[in-house]
C-alpha cells in the first residue's frame, strides 16, 4: 500500500475479492425514511436531497431485477466491470418489514455476477429480527451495512434535524458488532457549529467498536434543501478546502489502519451542488490529503500507535505554528 490511508480496495482484497473489476450497482428498494414520513420527523436532515447522492433515487417504479440489469449493463460498458455489489443506497435501506427486506435483498443477489450487498441505513431502522436476517445473508454473501452517524454530538444532530441521537447509533453498533457482515460508518465533517475538535472527538468515539470501513465527506450544500436556505441567508458557511484537509487528516490519524476508507468527499451532481465547489475535486482532495499526511509524518491510525503523542497533548507535526493540527 503506498497511500497514507487505507483504500477500501485493501479491505476487498482481504476478503479474497481482488483480481476482478468490482463496482457497486445502485438499486432502489422503494424505501422511505422515518425522518421524512413523520415517524421521527418531516423534512429530513437539513442537507438531504436523495437525488444528490444516488443516481437511481427516482427509479422506484422499476423492479430490483430491472434496475440491476440496467445498472450492470451500464457499468460493464463504462468501467468494464465484471462483478457487482448491489447497493441499497436510497433513503433508509432497512426501513421495511423484515419479510419485504428479505425478498428485496434476495432478488438483488439472484444474478451470479452480484457477489455482495451493501445496505445504507439509519441506526434507528434496525431491529434484532433485521440484524438476524443480515447475519443469515452475511454467511452466504459479502454484506456491508452502512450506518449513518454524521456526528457524535447530539447538539449537532439536533441542528441538522437528524431525528436520532448518538445513543441510538451506539445501540445499533452494539447490536451489529462482530457479526457475519461488515460495518461501514458514515460521517460528515463541517456540520453547523462544529470545528476540528468535534471531528477529532467523533473519530475517537468510534474507537470503542470494530468496523471495517468508513465514508467521510465534507458537508455540501445542494439545491432545494434547508441547508441551502441557511447558506443563502448566511447562517451556514461551508468549510474551506484547507480546513477540511487538516480536519480529515486529524480524523484519520485516529481511525485504525485496518479500516478501509470508502470515501473522503461527496459527489453531488454539478447541477445540484451549490457549495463548496471544491468538494467535487476528488483527485485534488486526495493529493492534498497525501501531502498533509506527508508534511506531518503520520498515517491513518498513527495516533493509536503513538498514544504518548495524545498524552503529551501534541502529535508529531513538523510545524504547528499555523495551528492546523493542535490536539
Ligand atoms: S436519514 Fe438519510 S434519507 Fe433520511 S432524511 Fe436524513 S439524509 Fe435523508
Amino acid at each position: 500500500m503506498n497511500t497514507p490511508y487505507t483504500p477500501y480496495s485493501e479491505v476487498l482484497k482481504s476478503k479474497g475479492l481482488s483480481g476482478t473489476r468490482i463496482r457497486k450497482v445502485t438499486v432502489n428498494g422503494g424505501f422511505t425514511c422515518p425522518n421524512l414520513d413523520g415517524t421521527k420527523g418531516r423534512g429530513g436532515c437539513t442537507f438531504c436531497d436523495n437525488r444528490s447522492f444516488s443516481p437511481v433515487a427516482g427509479d422506484r417504479g422499476l423492479s430490483i431485477t430491472d434496475q440491476r440489469e440496467k445498472g450492470t449493463t451500464y457499468l460493464r460498458k463504462r468501467y468494464q466491470a465484471d462483478k457487482f455489489i448491489a447497493y441499497f443506497q436510497t433513503f433508509s435501506g432497512t426501513y421495511a418489514p423484515v419479510e419485504r427486506l428479505e425478498t428485496l435483498y434476495r432478488q438483488a443477489l439472484e444474478f451470479p455476477d452480484v457477489i455482495g450487498l451493501s445496505i445504507g441505513t439509519r441506526p434507528d431502522c434496525l431491529t434484532p429480527e433485521i440484524v438476524a436476517l443480515l447475519e443469515e445473508l452475511g454467511k452466504k454473501t459479502f454484506l456491508t451495512l452502512e450506518l449513518g452517524l454524521q456526528s457524535a454530538f447530539d447538539v449537532t444532530l439536533e441542528k441538522i434535524n437528524r431525528g436520532h441521537t448518538f445513543e441510538e447509533f451506539a445501540r445499533a453498533m452494539d447490536l451489529c458488532s462482530r457479526k457475519s457482515f461488515d460495518l461501514c460508518v458514515h460521517v460528515i465533517l463541517g456540520l453547523p457549529g462544529e470545528t476540528k475538535s468535534h471531528f477529532r472527538s467523533t473519530a475517537e468515539t468510534l474507537g470503542r467498536w470494530y468496523y471495517q470501513s468508513i465514508k467521510i465527506h465534507p458537508l455540501h450544500v445542494v439545491r432545494g434543501t434547508v441547508l441551502e436556505k441557511q447558506f443563502l441567508c448566511g447562517e451556514y458557511e461551508p468549510m474551506e478546502m484547507e480546513t477540511y484537509i487538516s480536519g480529515v487528516v486529524d480524523f484519520l490519524e485516529r481511525i485504525p489502519s485496518d479500516v478501509g476508507v470508502q470515501r473522503f468527499t461527496g459527489d453531488a451532481p454539478e447541477a445540484m451542488l451549490i457549495a463548496p465547489k471544491w468538494c467535487r475535486n476528488k483527485f485534488g482532495i486526495m493529493e492534498a490529503m497525501k501531502s498533509e499526511f506527508e508534511r506531518r509524518g503520520t498515517t491513518q491510525g498513527w495516533l493509536l500507535d503513538h498514544p504518548e503523542a495524545v498524552e503529551m497533548g501534541m502529535s508529531r507535526v513538523k510545524d504547528t505554528a499555523h495551528g492546523l493540527h493542535g490536539l
